[in-house]
């Protein structure tokens, strides 16, 4: 049959886009629904950048850029990762492409195959597992665990590691869990690391500028030993309430930057050309509404945090990076997806069950605080108010 492509028996998506489409469809019927389901700021764009990709439309750059990205915009990521890890960067090493999940694609597709091991953190993002399924390597989990302050492991990931292991992402600060993986032991996996010369890296650094409480990310470009085998993922969607525009970079190895092009030349030839110039304006311009969105987010934290911890059978940590809360409901008696589903249906309000981020989420939501400091109150009266009249569902449960 015409549509038989077995491969895509394999692929998954983002579950947080059917949540979405839901709740929307709930909203567009008449109910009141809180969403607290998808990752994107709910801040506009800082006027100065949009201003910039208006102008860029007037000015004629109606045209084709180069593949890789307009070298000003190449030039300009080089500088911000200068200022931001104190590390050089040539800018004939960064590729612009249209969002962040565009370097994870590429790199997973690189090093994907029958046979290949690629090591991923669970729960996670869920397009690496997703995209290593689809081109038929064997995903390895490496589970980000609460006891742990839902940190990476060097140990854990060390230990994972075989001969056939081609690939490891990690990602700090992370989706969904808020997890900011001390310097510590960034040290210990960088130099264990050293061992296996065969294992490439790929790190998702898109949430790098989002951390609470003065806690510095510690970039993976920041180990010189690893650079000709790292891939650096990160854009605008999170930092600069970008999520639409679609764009964001990579920084590549010598050895993977040509093949990473011609990927780039085999798909969509280039990044949207005033879209890119809104992406300097976003480097160069200044960084007060980023701060700002930083010191909103942080006192809902605050709010999302305590609300969550004074439900009955809810425990949660203080996130230390990104917008999401990453709650253990296990004492609920609920299981997380049928929890998140009547969340929806019955209170009205939109957040994740865990197992949507991989099998080590069970026993967790992720709520999103990008939302505002009285509707996050309103969803924790709800979700209270749900708790104590809703029975988890008895038997077994088939998810
Ligand atoms: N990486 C992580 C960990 C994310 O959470 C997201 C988006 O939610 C992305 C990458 C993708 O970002 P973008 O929207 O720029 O493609």
């Amino acid at each position: 049959m015409l549509t038989n492509v077995p491969s895509f028996d394999r692929i998954g998506e983002e579950n947080a886009f059917a949540v979405l489409a839901r709740a929307t469809e709930l909203t567009r019927q008449g109910r009141d629904i809180i969403n607290l389901g998808i990752g994107q700021p709910d801040f506009p764009t800082p006027p100065h950048i949009v201003e910039a990709a208006v102008k860029a439309l007037r000015d004629g750059h109606h045209g084709y850029t180069p593949a890789t990205g307009l070298l000003p915009l190449r030039e300009a990521v080089a500088a911000d990762l200068h200022r931001r890890h104190a590390v050089e960067v040539s800018p004939e090493r960064v590729m612009i492409v249209p969002g962040g999940k565009v370097t994870m694609f590429m790199a997973i597709l690189m090093f994907g195959e029958p046979g290949a091991e690629i090591l991923y953190p669970d729960p996670g993002f869920p397009i690496y597992r997703s995209m290593i399924e689809f081109t038929g390597a064997t995903p390895v989990p490496t589970p980000i665990r609460e006891a742990n302050g839902f940190a990476v492991s060097a140990e854990d990931i060390l230990g994972l590691i075989t001969p056939r292991t081609r690939l490891l992402i990690v990602n700090s600060p992370a989706n969904p869990t808020g997890g900011v993986t001390p310097a510590a032991e960034i040290d210990r996996l960088v130099a264990g690391l050293a061992r296996h010369p065969q294992v490439a890296v790929m790190s998702d650094e898109i949430y790098g500028q989002m951390t609470y409480d003065g806690l510095q990310h510690r970039s993976l470009l920041s180990y010189p030993e690893l650079r000709d085998r790292l891939i650096l993922l990160d854009g605008w969607s999170k930092t600069y309430a970008m999520t639409g525009w679609r764009l964001g970079y990579g920084v590549w190895p010598d050895g993977l930057y040509d093949k990473a092009r011609k990927l780039v030349v085999n798909s969509f030839s280039c990044t949207n050309a005033p879209t890119q110039f809104a992406g300097m304006a976003a480097l160069e311009g200044p960084q007060d509404a980023v701060a700002r969105m930083m010191d909103s987010f942080d006192a809902r934290r605050r709010l999302v945090t305590d609300g969550l911890n004074a439900l009955p059978g809810v425990s949660a940590q203080t996130p230390k990076g990104a917008f999401y809360a990453f709650p253990n409901i296990a004492a609920t008696g609920w299981r997380s997806k049928p929890l998140a589903r009547a969340l929806l249906e019955d209170a009205g309000v939109a957040t994740i069950g865990g197992p949507d981020f991989g099998i080590h989420g069970e026993g967790y939501l992720r709520l999103s605080y990008a939302n505002s400091a009285d509707n996050i109150r309103l969803a924790l009266d709800r979700i209270a108010a749900f708790l104590a009249r809703a029975m988890p569902p008895t038997g077994k449960a088939s998810d």
